[in-house]
C-alpha cells in the first residue's frame, strides 16, 4: 500500500506552525485540528455511499448518503488530538480508545488500555500524530485486528521512514495517510526534522 501524503497546500501551512518551536499549546491544538480534519477528509475519500431516495422542496430525486458507520480509533494519549474533526463531519461514528504508551528509556510501546466499538463491516481509522519507530502503529492494528477489524487505514500528521517501514511490512494492506514524511529518527527515537513531542505540546506537559 502507498504512502498518501496531503498535498493541500493549506496543509502545508498549518504544518510549518505546528513544527514552530514558538507555537504555544492553545494554537498547537488548533492547528492539529485544522490538519487532522484535511486527513480525515483524505482518508475517507474512498468510503462505501449508496443511494437514498429523497424529496427536494422541487421534487423528488435519488440522492447518495454514506453507505456504513465509521469508527475512529485513537491512540492514546496523542491521538486524541486529532479526533475531534472526525466526531464534526461525520454523522454515524463511534470511538474506540487504544492506549499505548511510550517509555522514553526505550521507545518500546506498552499496552496499558483497550476498548473498542463493534468494528464488523465498519471502516476503522486509527489516529496516531507521530510514526516514528511504527512500534505503536503495529500494535494498534494488531488489536483492531484481532477485535474483527477488516477495513483499517492508519492516519498520522508526521511519518518517518523507520516507522513506514515497519508498519508497511507488518501490516501491507492498510493504506497510510500523512501530512508530512520526514527524513529520520534521532538516536532518542524522534522524529527530524519533526515538532517535537506531540502529547507534551498538545497539553503543554
Ligand atoms: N512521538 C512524538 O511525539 N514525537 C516524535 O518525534 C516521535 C514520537
Amino acid at each position: 500500500m502507498p504512502l498518501h501524503l496531503l498535498q493541500h497546500p493549506l496543509g502545508a501551512h498549518v504544518l510549518t506552525h505546528l513544527r514552530d518551536k514558538s507555537t504555544k499549546p492553545a494554537l498547537f491544538r488548533t492547528l492539529s485540528y485544522q490538519i487532522s480534519l484535511l486527513l480525515a477528509l483524505e482518508a475517507t475519500r474512498d468510503l462505501a455511499i449508496e443511494e437514498k431516495a429523497i424529496e427536494t422542496p422541487m421534487e423528488p430525486m435519488s440522492g447518495r448518503v454514506l453507505a456504513k458507520p465509521l469508527v475512529v480509533v485513537p491512540i492514546l494519549r496523542a491521538g486524541l488530538g486529532m479526533l475531534q474533526p472526525f466526531h464534526d463531519i461525520f454523522p454515524d461514528v463511534s470511538v474506540g480508545y487504544v492506549g499505548l504508551e511510550r517509555d522514553h528509556a526505550t521507545a518500546v510501546a506498552r499496552s496499558y488500555y483497550c476498548k473498542l466499538p463493534p468494528l464488523d463491516g465498519r471502516r476503522v481509522i486509527i489516529v496516531d500524530p507521530m510514526l516514528a519507530t511504527g512500534g505503536s502503529a503495529v500494535q494498534a492494528v494488531d488489536v483492531v485486528k484481532a477485535a474483527g477489524g477488516r477495513e483499517i487505514v492508519f492516519v498520522c500528521i508526521v511519518a518517518a521512514p523507520e516507522g513506514l517501514a515497519l508498519l508497511q511490512k507488518a501490516h501491507p494492506e492498510v493504506p497510510i495517510h500523512a501530512g508530512a514524511f520526514d527524513r529520520e529518527l534521532n538516536s532518542r527515537k524522534y522524529i527530524l526534522p519533526g515538532l517535537g513531542d506531540f502529547g507534551d505540546r498538545l497539553y503543554g506537559t
